[in-house]
């Protein structure tokens, strides 16, 4: 069944938060290294060192306490505010809550966030005060202590949110425009969120200083978001008509 009005899917990754302020993935000197992240971010082994992941998740969050939203962050919110959640979908590997900030009324947090935690004895989520967000903090449904963590999706974990991946996948028609923003696509590749029949689609946009995955979009621009997103403004206006 056709969509009368086109869509504007965006996939945003650590890129988009750049230029807050807020160090990336890959190119954080450091901060979200490999040897950390094996013992942070591991679904099989976290609960051998619970102090040190909420430390670790507790610094990341206390970090966003201090940036704020960037332009390309902003540009997005007035872009779903003006043309609706059903027409923009953002969808965000993110875990701060920049966009939220910039005021985006409807963001999809395909990793989590900082926000909460998660207690995985019961499976509840819940939102913590920034001094509530510790080792002790047990779980306020089943009061596990051991089962609650940072609700943000660890490697070997189950990522819910990962339904709205496939359902863009599936879902994207050929008048729907897609704009991936900072993303390197090595924890969401290509292939999870892109058909091979929709690489040929003249609607798919990158931004990026260093694009990846070039051939599937008819448009890389290889800036910073800030600037990228402006660049795009026109593109947007025009897919929803102006209106
Ligand atoms: P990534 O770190 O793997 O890739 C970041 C990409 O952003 C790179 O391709 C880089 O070239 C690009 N980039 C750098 N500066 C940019 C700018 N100013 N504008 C636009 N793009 C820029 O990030 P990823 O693909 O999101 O995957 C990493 C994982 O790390 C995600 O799962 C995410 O949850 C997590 N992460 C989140 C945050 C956050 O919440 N802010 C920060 C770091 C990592
Ligand atoms: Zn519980």
């Amino acid at each position: 069944m056709s969509k009368t009005q086109p869509v504007l899917y965006v996939l945003s990754g650590a890129g988009l938060s750049a230029e807050s302020g807020v160090p990336t993935f890959r190119s954080a000197g450091g901060i979200w290294d490999q040897h950390v992240l094996d013992r942070v971010c591991n679904a099989m082994t976290w609960k051998n060192h619970r102090s040190e992941v909420f430390q670790f998740y507790g610094d990341r969050r206390k970090e966003m306490g201090g940036v704020e939203p960037n332009d390309a962050h902003r540009r997005l919110a007035v872009w779903q505010q003006r043309w609706g959640t059903h027409r923009v979908k953002l969808l965000t590997q993110n875990v701060d809550d920049l966009l939220e900030r910039a005021g985006a009324p409807e963001v999809i947090h395909l990793h989590g966030s900082l926000d909460k935690l998660q207690c995985t004895a019961c499976g509840t989520f819940f939102p913590v005060a920034i001094e509530a967000y510790t080792e002790h903090t047990r779980c306020p449904k089943c009061d596990s202590l051991k089962g609650v963590k940072p609700a943000v999706v660890f490697f070997y974990e189950n990522a819910p949110m990962y339904t709205h991946v496939a359902k863009m996948r599936h879902n994207i028609e050929d008048h729907d425009a897609m704009l991936v923003v900072g993303s390197s696509m090595q924890v969401v590749p290509l292939e999870q969120f892109m058909s091979p029949r929709r690489r040929e689609s003249i609607l798919n946009w990158q931004v990026n200083p260093e694009p990846v995955d070039v051939d599937a979009f008819a448009v890389n621009l290889a800036t910073g978001a800030v600037q990228g997103l402006g660049e795009l403004e026109e593109k947007v206006q025009q897919l929803f008509g102006s209106n």
